[in-house]
C-alpha cells in the first residue's frame, strides 16, 4: 500500500515542491526562495508541521473544517462507500444513493421551498452553474433577454472564468481579461473603510440602494439575479451595517430578479445558524454551498433553487453538468459531516457559546493601539490594523505589508490567521473550545504587540 509517509527533512520536501508544484493565490519566486510550510498532520483545532511546530488553525483550513481535523467517521464512511461504490455519474438518468440521499437532507435544512440541489466539486464550480442556470430559468419561462448578473465589488465567489467575474477583486480581473460580459458591479459595505463621515446605518442604506439604481441602468428587462454573501468572507469578513441587507431585500423584493446567497463560508453553522440568510434574514431564490458542507474532508459544492426555479429550469434540458456533479463518496461524507453537525448541536453551540465567547475575547483585542474595528459575527471575525483608529487611517506603506507583517507574526506565536491586506480575519472550526479561543486571542495580541514593535522601529508609526 502506497501510504504517504512524512520521511524527508523539511528542506528536501521543499525543494521537491519548489521544483515541481504550483501554488494558488502565491507568487512562485518568492515561495520558492524561502520554501513552504509543510503540514503533515491535524487534530481538532490544531495543525502539526513537518519540523513537529503546533499550530492553533484560526482559519479552519480555508473557512471549511467545521468539525475540526481528525473525525474517524468521516474516514470510515468515506472507505466503505469507496468499496460499495466508489464513482458513478447523475447524467444520463441516472442517479445513486448518497446524492440523492444528500439533495434531501440539505433540501430539509435549507429555508423557504429552497428544495432542489445542483451538485459541483466546489464553490466556484457551483457559482458557473449559477449564471448558467438563471439564464437558463428566465431563458425558460420566456424572458430570455434578462440575462445580467450584477455582483459586489471586493467580493470572491470563486476562482472559475465565470466565478471570478463574478467575484469583484481587482487582482484577479487583471490577471486574464475579466470580468466576463454581462456582469456589473456594485459598491460593497464597508463601512470601516468606505464609509467616512457616514453613519454605518446611512451608509448602508446608502450601498444598498446602489442596486437600485444599477437594475434602473441596465434595465430591469436585462437583469437575471444579484450574487452576494451574506458576510464578505476573502473579502475581510465584512459585516454589513444592520441597515444593509433588509435594503437588499427590499429592493429584489421590489423587482423581478434572482437573489443568490453565496453560502459557501456562511453556511453550515458559521453564523450560528444552518445558512448565514437565516443569521441575517434573507430569502434568497438561490444558495450556494461548499466548504462545510463536509467540512472540507472532501471537495463538494452546489447550487440550492427554490421551488420556483427548479420548475423553469426542468422545462428544458439543462447542458450542464460536471463528471463528479454529486460525486458519490463526497456526498456520503457530506452526509456523515451534517449528522456530526446536528447530533453534537455544533450550530447551537456557534450560537449561544462559543460565538458570543468569541465575540467578547475578540472585540477586546479594539484595547489594542493599532486594531480599529475588532467584530465578530458567529465564529468569523475580523479587524483592521490602523495607525490610527479615531480617523481609521490606513498606513503609509503599500496595502498589506503590516498585514503580511502581522501573519508572520502569528506564525512565529503558533497561530494561523490571514491578512487580506491589512486586515486580520479568523474563521476557526466551530469546535474550538473556550480554552482555545483564550489561546487564540492571547496569540493574537502577542502577534500584534511584536507587529506594533516593528512599526516604531521601522518608523511607520
Ligand atoms: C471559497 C469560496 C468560493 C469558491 O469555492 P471553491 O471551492 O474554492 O471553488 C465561492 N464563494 C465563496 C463565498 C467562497 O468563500
Amino acid at each position: 500500500m502506497n501510504v504517504i509517509q512524512n520521511h524527508l527533512p523539511t528542506e528536501e520536501l521543499q525543494a521537491i515542491d519548489a521544483a515541481h508544484h504550483l501554488h494558488p493565490f502565491t507568487s512562485g519566486d518568492e515561495i520558492n526562495a524561502k520554501g513552504a510550510r509543510v503540514i503533515t498532520r491535524a487534530k481538532g483545532v490544531w495543525l502539526t508541521d513537518s519540523d513537529g511546530n503546533e499550530l492553533l488553525d484560526a482559519m479552519a483550513g480555508l473557512w471549511c473544517v467545521n468539525i475540526g481535523y481528525g473525525r474517524d467517521e468521516l474516514a470510515e464512511v468515506a472507505a466503505q462507500q469507496m468499496r460499495q461504490l466508489p464513482y458513478y455519474n447523475t447524467f444520463f438518468q441516472t442517479t445513486h444513493i448518497p446524492a440523492l440521499e444528500l439533495a434531501q437532507r440539505i433540501a430539509a435544512l435549507a429555508p423557504g421551498d429552497l428544495n432542489h440541489v445542483f451538485f459541483a466539486s466546489g464553490g466556484s464550480e457551483a457559482n458557473d452553474t449559477n449564471i448558467r442556470l438563471v439564464r437558463s430559468y428566465w431563458q425558460n419561462v420566456g424572458k430570455p433577454t434578462k440575462t445580467a448578473i450584477i455582483a459586489r465589488v471586493n467580493a470572491y465567489h470563486g476562482s472559475s472564468m465565470g466565478s471570478a467575474s463574478l467575484g469583484g477583486m481587482a487582482a484577479m480581473h487583471a490577471q486574464g481579461g475579466l470580468p466576463i460580459p454581462d456582469i456589473h458591479h456594485i459598491g460593497q459595505p464597508h463601512w470601516w473603510a468606505e464609509g467616512g463621515d457616514r453613519d454605518p446605518e446611512e451608509f448602508g442604506l446608502m450601498r444598498a440602494r446602489e442596486l437600485k439604481e444599477k437594475i434602473a441602468e441596465l434595465g430591469e428587462a436585462n437583469v437575471a439575479a444579484l450574487i452576494a454573501e451574506p458576510i464578505q468572507g476573502a473579502g475581510g469578513v465584512i459585516v454589513p451595517p444592520d441597515s444593509y441587507w433588509p435594503e437588499i431585500q427590499r429592493i429584489c423584493d421590489e423587482h423581478e430578479i434572482l437573489l443568490i446567497a453565496d453560502e459557501v463560508i456562511c453556511g453550515f453553522g458559521r453564523t450560528g445558524d444552518w445558512f448565514g440568510s437565516q443569521t441575517l434574514n434573507i430569502r434568497p431564490d438561490i444558495m450556494t454551498i461548499a466548504k462545510g458542507v463536509t467540512s472540507g474532508y472532501l471537495p463538494l459544492g452546489g447550487s440550492i433553487v427554490s421551488d420556483r426555479v427548479a420548475e423553469g429550469l426542468n422545462k428544458d434540458e439543462f447542458n450542464h453538468g460536471y463528471t463528479y456533479s454529486g460525486h458519490p463518496v463526497a456526498a456520503a461524507v457530506a452526509l456523515e459531516n451534517l449528522r456530526i453537525i446536528e447530533e453534537e448541536g455544533i450550530v447551537e453551540r456557534v450560537r449561544d457559546v462559543i460565538g458570543p465567547y468569541l465575540a467578547r475575547k475578540w472585540e477586546g483585542l479594539n484595547d489594542h493601539p493599532i486594531v480599529g474595528g475588532a467584530h465578530a459575527f458567529g465564529l468569523m471575525a475580523g479587524l483592521a490594523l490602523t495607525p490610527d483608529k479615531q480617523s481609521k487611517a490606513i498606513f503609509d506603506t503599500p496595502p498589506g505589508t503590516v498585514g503580511l507583517r502581522c501573519r508572520e507574526a502569528c506564525f512565529r506565536n503558533g497561530l494561523v490567521m490571514r491578512h487580506v491586506g491589512d486586515r486580520m480575519i479568523i474563521s476557526p472550526p466551530l469546535v474550538l473550545s473556550e480554552e482555545e479561543v483564550d489561546m487564540l486571542v492571547d496569540r493574537a495580541m502577542r502577534a500584534l504587540d511584536e507587529t506594533h514593535g516593528w512599526l516604531r522601529e521601522e518608523g511607520i508609526i
